[in-house]
């Protein structure tokens, strides 16, 4: 199978072919097309399956295609449960959107909050972020969620085992409800399956 028969736009194929990606894998097969449909998506999917590149390309082709940023708010939030795989995310952000008009930023705790503060003023088309960090800046009145479009929860299962799930509650309170949500996770405890129900409509599921 290729990415040309996944429906991206041209210059996230010319992306992708310059990385010399030239197959999906089974995780990008199943997540491409929905995400691009506006499915919200359940999928038990660990590192290494390439499952970065199986939101970030859908969701860089519907910003890309549907409206632009307004001043301080965020159109898409990806929360990561760490600061090592929230730099690993936005970098994928970055290289996967090298050729498209968008703001990426990443914000994790650990580090001074005025850069993050400033950054966000103008408004950000991605922002990946670990929960604690996010609710501060979200606290501090600094960042709306009025045109949040789409949320995705990465290593769902991590977030809830470093005991996040009360962050998670607060900032999933602060979201419009009409959105789309991607659930990543590498198991599916009855934990994980109760924030899906609470979180997902009618999520296409992946299995791989
Ligand atoms: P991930 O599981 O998202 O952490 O991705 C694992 C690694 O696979 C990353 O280094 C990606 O750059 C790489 N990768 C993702 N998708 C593809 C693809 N379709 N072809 C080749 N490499 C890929």
């Amino acid at each position: 199978m290729s990415f040309h028969t996944l429906g991206l736009i041209d210059p996230i194929q010319r992306t992708l072919d310059a990385l010399g990606y030239t197959e999906p894998t089974p995780v990008q097969a199943q997540a491409i097309p929905a995400v691009l449909a506006g499915r919200d998506l359940m999928a038990a999917a660990q590192t290494g399956t390439g499952k970065t590149a199986g939101f970030a390309l859908p969701i860089l082709q519907r910003l890309t295609m549907d409206g632009v940023v307004a001043p301080q708010s965020v159109r898409c939030l990806v929360l990561v449960p760490t600061r090592e795989l929230a730099e690993q995310v936005y970098d994928s952000f970055r290289r996967y959107g090298a050729s498209l008009p968008l703001r990426s930023y990443v914000a994790y705790g650990g580090v001074a909050i005025e850069p993050q503060i400033s950054k966000l003023r103008k408004g950000l088309d991605v922002l990946v972020a670990t929960p604690g960090r996010l609710l501060d800046l979200y606290g501090q009145g600094v960042l709306n969620f009025d045109s949040l479009q789409t949320l995705v929860l990465d290593e769902a299962d991590r977030m809830l085992d470093l005991g996040f799930s009360r962050e998670l509650n607060a900032v999933f309170d602060a979201l419009p409800k009409q959105r789309q949500t991607l659930l990543f996770s590498a198991t599916f405890s009855d934990a994980i399956r109760a924030l899906a129900g609470g979180l997902l409509n009618n999520p296409v599921q992946i299995q791989v």
